[in-house]
């Protein structure tokens, strides 16, 4: 199985051509992708959907997918970015089973592959620099000039290319090209550079390469070695099309067909791994898996499920044409998936001191509480009832507007899942602060006896102030401050789009049920939105909760008003 209880793709132009693929029997019915990531950097939201997609259309097709790591760049790679990203594909859901692949396992066959080219006349050793084939390659408008290297006999190419190889020659002196068309109105096809010299250090090769592979000439000739038959990527290597058929032709290898689809943009969030990794260089944010990062990592960290990422790569579904999609539909997602799952319990983000004066010092009443409304094989849990409670500090208003239906002096609001209460008196310290409220309880109403249903218009939440734990409470805000964040004024680079809020820290009051929580449980905190325990700062007896998201769907809204 490569992917879990997949919603079949629906049907698009990448589903549409494999169909085809099928009925003519270009790949004898076979369907076999690959997953590509170049381990420079974590993976993003935007890998995500690339995952579920590639992975995604091998279950439906009963077919394959690998996953290669495409490591031809040394000097940006590590084995730490290899690790991460095999975590985040298996939470994910999606299993590679043993077909793990790298493309420095190629370099060999690689190397067969330009050698056969250079003999076949197709491929030629240049002395020109980086700048100096810049300046030959010409522009959109204007063709390029030949390299003046380019006649070179094939004998003197062998030679030469063996000697790059070998490791005569100072890193740059030489590059091997492929000989295609210089006039070509495609830029990728006049004579792209196959080889550099570079003297790096590989984290798998180590040091027995002084020659890297670029993409263009790695990319297609690992998809044809692996016998990948759709090879999906996206739309920025549309106009590499006609250089990665023209390398698997010319070789005479086996042929993938190479699928383009528009990446995933969504609002407030940087997709670019350079810009994460600067996020994380300069210690704006906490690590790649910061909560407000757009990792899967983060987004782990964060509280969002394998589940909710999934529907959300589902619903974005695949476009031919660049779009960004609505943060607030990835906030949907989560939401809908947490609702269905997530423990409701109570917890105070900004405690203000009830004082029942009426209820007995030293009582302790347990009262029953819900587990989950939305799922009936939750049960209930019993939360402690005492004398001296606390509320969310804006529950309260001295002198309410008309539609505040919380507590004020005077009023009466039902504490949920227990009693209703009445506000006497309003206790403030020297500076005027409200430090406690004093309020009667009425006994008649505990919650689920006869006498219950007498109407009020409020319910808050409350834990006891004895029994409840102090917890640490991480709201999160959105990291950027533009929908774009890579729109800036007066040529600033995106950092000038921080959002200098994005994060805020409470001492919060959770029921005694929280004390032990363990990283990965999900949780509704009433009224508050769904929560999670960090996995790196929580420790059993002190939790530190990280909001997932509130409650609040500006996604359903939007949908429902259209
Ligand atoms: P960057 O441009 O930041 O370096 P990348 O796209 O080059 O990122 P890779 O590791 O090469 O990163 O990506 C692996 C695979 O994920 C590729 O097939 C790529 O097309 C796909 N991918 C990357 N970003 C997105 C995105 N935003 N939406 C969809 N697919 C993506
Ligand atoms: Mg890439």
């Amino acid at each position: 199985m490569a992917s879990p209880e997949s919603t079949p793709q629906t049907s698009n132009f990448i589903t549409q051509l494999i169909d085809e693929h099928n009925r003519t029997g270009r790949y004898e019915g076979r369907v076999h992708t690959r997953f590509p990531p170049e381990p420079n950097g974590y993976l993003h939201i935007g890998h995500a959907k690339s995952i579920c997609l590639n992975f995604g259309i091998a279950a439906d097709y009963r077919g394959l997918c690998n996953l290669r790591f495409d490591d031809t760049n040394p000097a940006k790679e590590d084995v730490e970015y290899v690790d991460s990203i095999k975590e985040d594909i298996r939470w994910l859901g999606f299993d590679w089973e043993e077909r793990e692949f790298y493309a420095s396992d190629y370099f060999e066959t690689l190397y067969e592959y330009a050698l056969k080219l250079v003999r076949d006349g197709k491929a030629f050793v240049c002395e020109l620099t980086a700048e100096q084939i810049r300046e030959h390659r010409g522009t959109l408008t204007e063709p390029g000039r030949n390299s003046p290297f380019r006649d070179r006999a094939v004998e003197e190419n062998l030679d030469l290319f063996e000697r790059m190889r070998a490791g005569e020659f100072p890193d740059g002196r030489y590059t091997l090209r492929a000989k295609i068309d210089m006039g070509s109105p495609n830029l990728n096809m006049r004579d792209p550079v196959m080889y550099r010299i570079l003297r790096a250090h590989h984290h798998r090769t180590g040091d027995a390469w002084c020659i890297y592979p670029t993409y263009d000439w790695a990319h297609g000739q690992s998809d044809s070695i692996e016998g990948i038959t759709h090879s999906i990527c996206t739309l920025e290597f549309e106009d590499h099309r006609p250089l990665y058929d023209w390398f698997v032709e010319n070789l005479g290898i086996h042929h993938p067909r190479q699928i383009e689809f528009a990446r995933l943009n969504v609002t407030y969030m940087i997709m670019s791994k350079r810009k994460l990794l600067r996020l994380v260089q300069e210690n704006i944010v906490d690590g790649w898996d910061d909560p407000r990062m757009p990792t899967i990592s983060g987004l782990r960290r964060r509280g969002y499920t394998p589940e909710s990422i999934r529907d959300f790569a589902d619903r974005v579904g695949v476009a031919k044409k660049e779009s960004t999609i609505d943060i607030a539909l990835l906030e949907h997602c989560v939401r809908e998936d947490l609702n269905a799952r997530a423990l409701r319990v109570m917890a105070v983000l900004d405690p203000v001191k009830v004082v029942l004066t009426n209820f007995p010092e030293g009582q302790v009443e347990m009262m029953e509480a819900v587990n989950n409304p939305e799922d009936p094989t939750a049960g209930m849990r019993q939360v402690p009832f005492t004398r001296e409670l606390y509320i969310e500090r804006e529950d309260f208003m001295e002198d309410p507007p008309g539609k505040f239906f919380r507590l004020a002096p005077g009023r009466e609001v039902r504490l949920r899942y227990a009693y209703i209460i009445k506000c006497e008196e309003v206790v403030k310290d020297n500076a005027g602060n409200i430090v406690e409220l004093r309020c009667s309880y009425d006994p008649q109403t505990r919650s689920g006896m006869p006498e219950a249903n007498r109407k009020v218009k409020g319910t808050l939440h409350w834990v006891s102030a004895s029994e409840s734990v102090e917890a640490e409470v991480r709201l999160y805000d959105r990291l950027f401050l533009r929908e774009d964040p890579d729109e800036t004024d007066n040529g600033e680079d995106f950092l000038a789009n921080l959002n200098p809020d994005s994060l805020q820290i409470l001492r919060a009051r959770v029921e005694p049920s929280l004390v032990d929580a363990l990283p990965g449980t999900l949780y509704q905190f009433e009224r508050k939105g769904y929560f999670t325990v960090d996995s790196r700062y929580g420790r059993p007896g002190t939790p530190v909760f990280n909001r997932t998201v509130s409650l609040r769907d500006t996604w359903a809204r939007m949908s429902t008003k259209s």
